[in-house]
């Protein structure tokens, strides 16, 4: 598949696998619904999905992912929450995170990936919340480090 199209694949086998996990099953009018798109754009990529395997259409009981199609919705799902945490942690509003993570999670390189993955397990991680976190909050509120060596330097006078 060309990288448009294994792209368009990601979001479709993520938007289904959160829905069957969250519900038991993906309607087509919700997944439409979830990616934007019209329901025939659904019933066509649904079609191409099962044809490479990822998908099964059963009669009454809708869709299921195959093991592969559940491996690749999982990895998207893994490198969407990685980059939506790393977001959020710098400050982005979590509705803008969910966004752009969405945008982000097929395209970056695995050493960036895994960088955020261990930037966020290294805050999380905290046993407090680590202070040259809030001094970062404080320099994009204020343009302005909490606290300035030389101010420091100076009480110490
Ligand atoms: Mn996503």
């Amino acid at each position: 598949m060309e990288k448009a199209a294994t792209e368009r694949a990601e979001d479709y086998l993520e938007v289904i696998y959160d829905l069957i996990s969250k519900k038991g099953y993906a309607r087509i009018v919700e997944i439409a619904e979830r990616l934007n798109v019209r329901p025939p754009t659904v019933t066509e990529m649904i079609k191409k999905l099962s044809e490479k395997g990822l998908l099964v259409h059963e009669k009454y009981r809708g869709f299921t992912l195959t093991e592969e199609g559940e491996r690749i919705a999982k990895a998207v799902q893994r490198r969407h929450e990685t980059i939506a945490n790393f977001l959020m942690i710098l400050g982005v509003d979590k509705e803008i995170a969910e966004q752009d993570a969405c945008k982000m999670e097929h395209d970056l390189h695995p050493m960036t990936l895994e960088r955020f993955t261990k930037f966020v397990e290294f805050v999380q991680n905290a046993p407090q919340d680590p202070e040259w976190l809030e001094h970062f909050e404080h320099y994009v509120k204020t343009g302005e480090h909490k606290c300035k060596v030389s101010d420091l330097l100076s009480s110490l006078k």
